[in-house]
């Protein structure tokens, strides 16, 4: 029986159609600053969607596009005065950064509280030790779709390709913390086939198109694809979907899968930033 689609658009809509209704009753606005460095035609298609959904729920938006020169010093100037600005309660920096700024120092000089995706080294660390404060949003999308099908994730089997900070280790993370044996795999992984051949849930975060093929994957397993790959001018996975989808018991699509939900998590973290944040003024 072919795998049944987990449609995360329908997933995400209703997430956001959820925040919608809670901004327009709430006395105050969430705040968001997005700033974009350079030109990238990817990561303006991600601002600019962030940008819009984030309007579409009724939150304020705020834009910072700057020129692919600017100097490592005027941007953390720039997220300084953020920081300190009582209207913004989240703040996105589009990754990645021109090589004269490092990228690292930069995420790192976001305070936590509004660090909406997740990626400081604080927030990174409070997930670690199971004391979640914000997330990073492409990991809970991934858990949240898993979650979406019902299927326990306690005891199971979880492969994880990709290892990077912002979305192999992290989804890891969570998984363990629900009690999944996890499995890492990465580009020095010999033998991929024999770990993914295992997995009840495979979770492809390579970056690679159509690197999981359907040999290499269990009869029944909950697939979920988070690569964006650009070939010949459209959008794919890392998974090899209409050959997958023959033997996976549950599988997301590119696009339609991931994408949308990562937003709907980042709009979420957006809100939970202002809650907290609230918290700690009362
Ligand atoms: P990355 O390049 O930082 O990391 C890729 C990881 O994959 C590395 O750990 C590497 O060791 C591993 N890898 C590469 N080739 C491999 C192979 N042949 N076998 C096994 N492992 C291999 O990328 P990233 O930032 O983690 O993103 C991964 C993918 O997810 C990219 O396609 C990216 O565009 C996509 N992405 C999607 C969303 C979304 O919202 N859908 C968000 C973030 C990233």
């Amino acid at each position: 029986m072919p795998a049944k689609i987990i449609d995360g658009k329908k997933i995400a809509d209703s997430i956001l159609g959820k925040l919608k209704d809670k901004i327009k009753n709430s006395r105050q606005k969430p705040g968001l600053a997005i700033v974009l460095v350079g030109s990238n035609p990817a990561s303006e298609i991600y601002v600019n969607s962030k940008e819009k959904s984030f309007e579409d729920v009724g939150g304020y938006c705020e834009r910072h596009d700057l020129n692919e020169g600017i100097s490592e010093i005027d941007l953390l100037n720039l997220l300084n005065s953020l920081n300190n600005n009582p209207k913004i309660h989240g703040i996105l920096v589009q990754l990645p950064l021109p090589k004269q700024i490092d990228e690292n120092l930069v995420t790192n000089s976001i305070s936590p509280h509004k660090d909406v995706d997740g990626f400081t080294s604080v927030n990174l660390g409070h997930l670690f030790s199971e004391n979640t404060i914000l997330a990073p949003a492409t990991a809970r999308a991934v858990l949240h779709l898993i979650e979406s099908t019902d299927i326990k994730i306690e005891g199971k089997n979880a492969v994880v390709v990709g290892r990077s900070n912002i979305v192999g280790k992290p989804v890891a993370m969570m998984l363990l913390e629900k009690n999944a044996t996890v499995t890492i795999c990465h580009s020095k992984t010999k033998n991929l086939v024999e770990h993914t051949k295992k997995a009840d849930i495979l979770v492809a975060a390579a970056g690679k198109p159509k690197l999981i093929k359907k040999e290499m994957v269990k009869e029944g397993a909950v697939v979920i694809d988070v690569g964006i790959n650009r070939v010949d001018g459209r959008i794919i996975g890392d998974v090899d979907f209409e050959n997958v989808k023959e033997v996976a018991g549950f599988i997301t699509p590119v696009p339609g899968g991931v994408g949308p939900m990562t937003i709907a998590m980042l709009m979420e973290n957006t809100l939970k930033a202002m809650e907290l944040e609230n918290k700690i003024k009362s």
